[in-house]
């Protein structure tokens, strides 16, 4: 009885096999539906370096709240600590290693730099710290938009432009501080009419 209990398992299992087999090949082009996603290595960078990204964000937002004790950098941080979420979500979707460094380290050297003067410059001045948000929000647009612009992943693009979109909303929030103190932004990274249609536009709804 026991022994017939177990084939029957086995037969049962046997059966199941070849149906999930086939499930997975037939949806092996959409990346959205499979358990692993495939990524080219140019998708894996640039998922890889937008991790870091985000990071800048989330450890600058925090060492200015930590400074300041803005309510704004405490709400971005933790929008930010979303970005860095949903690209991890990614990354182990496509079983791609990734390290996330402490507090304040980077493994990209221009990132780091970054870091180290946003720390330097922020705890001078409140508007300096503000000056500092916007910064990062110009930058973030500009490399989310050139790795929408060439990354293949569709998974990849729809995270990417939800990361843009909080992007958006962040530096309108940041401008519109800076404005309130009677100071004034001007875009390093998005060319001047692009910063224009984005400060142009209400808050939006994101995805994350
Ligand atoms: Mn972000
Ligand atoms: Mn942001």
């Amino acid at each position: 009885m026991k022994i017939f209990n177990s084939l029957k398992t086995v037969t049962i299992v046997m059966f199941m096999v070849p149906i999930s087999f086939f499930t997975s090949c037939n949806d092996s082009n959409n990346d959205e539906s499979t358990n692993t996603l495939e990524l080219s290595n140019a998708d894996t960078e640039a998922l890889l370096f937008m991790l870091e990204e985000e990071k800048l964000a989330r450890d600058t937002y925090e060492y200015l709240d930590s400074k300041w004790g803005l309510i704004q950098f405490v709400n971005i941080k933790i929008s930010e600590q979303s970005h860095m979420d949903a690209i991890v979500t990614l990354l182990e979707k496509s079983k791609t290693p990734y390290t996330i460094l402490p507090y304040g380290e980077f493994d990209d050297d221009h990132l780091q730099d970054y870091y180290n003067q946003f720390v330097e410059s922020g705890q001078l001045s409140q508007a300096n710290a503000l000056q500092i948000g916007a910064t990062i929000e110009d930058l973030d647009i500009v490399d989310l938009q050139e790795f929408i612009d060439h990354v293949e992943s569709a998974s990849v693009i729809k995270v990417f432009e939800s990361l843009q979109c909080g992007s958006g909303n962040h530096l309108r929030s940041f401008v519109s501080s800076i404005e309130l103190i009677g100071d004034t932004y001007t875009a390093q990274f998005l060319t001047e009419d692009e910063y224009n249609l984005i400060l142009s536009q209400n808050h939006e709804k994101c995805n994350l």
